[in-house]
């Protein structure tokens, strides 16, 4: 794969078709398969992927637009064969595409598919035009200005600013070695006068004479502007680390902190991962701007919040959980949604409060517990047995009847209370007013297994979880997330885990979004994994698909 990144997506000599403007379209074609390339290395969900896919797409359509008028404007003879093989290109690559977002494609097959099929294209048919353009050359600028502009892609541009000349020469010669392109700067108030955005990536040096990085900071947050940045320094990493503090209480993005000397490999390696990470939140922005209707949340009222209870429109979503070290999928984490006839899918987060304050906490886990146990029973007729975990919030502990109702309620539909697994936060279980000791124990008691959740962030108190009958563990997103970048993060999962294991509780981790995060993970001995990396949340029937590909496949790939 490596010889196909390092060859194949570059454009090169022998593929010039002799005519200026066609050229640099087929350059930025190139680029965007090396682009490509580089996103399938991530793990992308669907929603990206088909971003990038129509992306490329639409870039190859408003390409071959201007080659036909180019084609047409000169003494060009083989226009109509040319313009029908383009249609059917097209065609062939919508269907591709299709595949890819329905995940029986993958993203590089899909690539290859286009660079081949353009590499032929402009070897057996492109250079052909290059004999028919002599003397049409005025007839051919007037062409171009008549068909629509290029929609060219909005690029991430990395910036690399630096006032050590030598260095900037280096970072931009490493740059090139991934096969990226950069604009170097050697004072921070030139670089200042760039037109920033935040879908930028900038390298920036912290000790510079004259507007040191922070100030350059500073400034592009007050402007507003907020593109993502690697921080590189010739001072020790706890400078670096305090500039990074400082930029995140600005809300800028620090993706990563080097030391000088950079070692080339990490920076290269870095550069290409925060360069896709950039990338990736773009396309996400696009996604949700697309479907800025249907997220918006505002405006939720507790009566509308009522009225769903009654009509029932709140569904579940499961997550899966899979073993570190045999891979098996262990359970599933069970998470709500609303199904709102106008708004679309609306998440936990825009109306979970709502529900708390005003005391429909406890209506709304009925309405979860019995979509779980449907959901429960779908699995075992598929031949799926594992765990379901809910999560219940600190209203749902205040019910001293909770241990006895909920186990009925088990027993009625034939259902174990091993086979559920209760999430409850720090702060719903720690607060001294509830009876959650009580009811925590008679749950326990019954045959229930409790997990704290996103432990790490609440004010945790270590006697109570010391006497609390937890059986696991769940490290919060928040560090799991940052494990990778960030030496505090780093610290506190592996005391979370060494926690867990003195306690005898299981440790999950939730939020691993990549290969380098669950290694991390696996290597300090966690137990179970949760994350994008392994697979979003789906509903229930997905859910059922998606198992028996993971144990035929997926469980492999990791
Ligand atoms: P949580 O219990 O911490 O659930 C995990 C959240 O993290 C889920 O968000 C899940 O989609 C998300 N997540 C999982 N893996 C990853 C990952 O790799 N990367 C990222 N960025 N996110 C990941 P969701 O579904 O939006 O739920 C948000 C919160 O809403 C939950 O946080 C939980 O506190 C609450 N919630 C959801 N369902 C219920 C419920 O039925 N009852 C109660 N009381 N709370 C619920
Ligand atoms: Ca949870
Ligand atoms: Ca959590």
């Amino acid at each position: 794969m490596n010889d196909f990144l390092n060859s194949g997506m570059q454009w090169t000599d022998k593929l010039s078709v002799g005519i200026d403007e066609i050229d640099a379209d087929h350059k930025v074609m190139f680029q965007l398969f090396h682009e490509a390339y580089l996103l399938s290395q991530t793990n992308p969900d669907a929603g990206q992927l088909c971003c990038f896919a129509v992306e490329l797409i639409d870039y190859a359509e408003a390409h071959f637009r201007r080659e036909e008028a180019i084609m047409s404007a000169s003494a060009y003879p083989f226009c109509k064969n040319h313009f029908a093989i383009h249609e059917q290109l097209l065609k062939q690559a919508r269907q591709q595409c299709v595949l890819v977002t329905s995940g029986q494609q993958t993203v590089v097959d899909f690539v290859i598919f286009l660079r081949n099929w353009l590499c032929d294209h402009i070897l057996g048919t492109d250079q052909r035009m290059a004999a028919y353009v002599e003397g049409h050359e005025l007839a051919i600028e007037e062409a171009l200005q008549e068909v629509e502009p290029l929609a060219l892609p909005e690029y991430t541009h990395i910036y690399l600013v630096d006032d050590d000349e030598n260095y900037v020469e280096l970072m931009q010669a490493m740059t090139e070695a991934a096969n990226l392109k950069s604009i170097a700067y050697t004072s921070g108030d030139e670089f200042l006068s760039a037109s920033i955005t935040e879908d930028d990536l900038v390298v920036l040096d912290l000790n510079m004479p004259g507007k040191d990085g922070i100030e350059v900071m500073r400034e592009l947050a007050d402007k507003n502007v907020r593109p993502t940045f690697i921080l590189v320094s010739g001072f020790d990493e706890r400078v670096l680390h305090s500039a990074k503090q400082l930029a995140e209480a600005k809300h800028l993005v620090v993706a990563e902190i080097l030391s000088k000397p950079i070692d080339t490999e990490v920076f290269i390696e870095v550069l290409i991962r925060v360069y896709i990470e950039c990338k990736l939140a773009r396309t996400k922005k696009e996604i949700k701007q697309n479907h800025a209707i249907k997220i918006a949340p505002d405006g939720i009222s507790v009566d509308e919040l009522r009225q769903a209870l009654q009509q029932h429109e709140f569904i579940i979503y499961v997550q899966p959980q899979v073993n570190f070290s045999n891979r098996q999928v262990t359970g599933v984490e069970v998470l709500v949604r609303w199904q709102h006839p106008d708004r679309g899918l609306v998440f936990p987060d825009q109306f979970i409060p709502l529900a708390e304050e005003h005391q429909l906490m406890s209506e709304l886990t009925d309405a979860v517990i019995l979509e779980a146990i449907k959901a429960y029973q779908q699995f075992k007729v598929a031949d799926i047995s594992i765990t379901v975990a809910i999560n219940l919030s600190a209203q749902n502990i205040n019910d001293l009847e909770l241990p006895e109702k909920l186990g009925a309620l088990l027993t009625s539909h034939g259902i174990r209370p091993e086979a559920f697994m209760l999430e409850l936060t720090e702060s719903a279980v720690l607060s001294d007013t509830s009876a959650a000791l009580d009811i925590l124990n008679r749950l326990r008691m019954k045959g229930f297994s409790l997990s704290i959740d996103d432990f790490g962030t609440g004010e945790s108190s270590l006697i109570k979880l010391y006497q609390s009958p937890f059986s696991e563990l769940k490290i919060d997103q928040h560090f799991v997330m940052r494990i990778a970048n960030d030496k505090d993060a780093d610290a506190i999962v592996r005391i979370c885990i060494l926690l867990a294991k003195e306690l005898k509780m299981q440790t999950v981790a939730e939020g691993i979004e990549t290969q380098v995060i669950w290694d991390k993970l696996k290597a300090l001995g966690c137990d179970v994994a949760q994350g994008y990396f392994i697979a979003k949340p789906m509903p229930v029937d997905g859910f059922v698909e998606w198992f028996h590909s993971w144990e035929m496949v997926g469980s492999k790939g990791i």
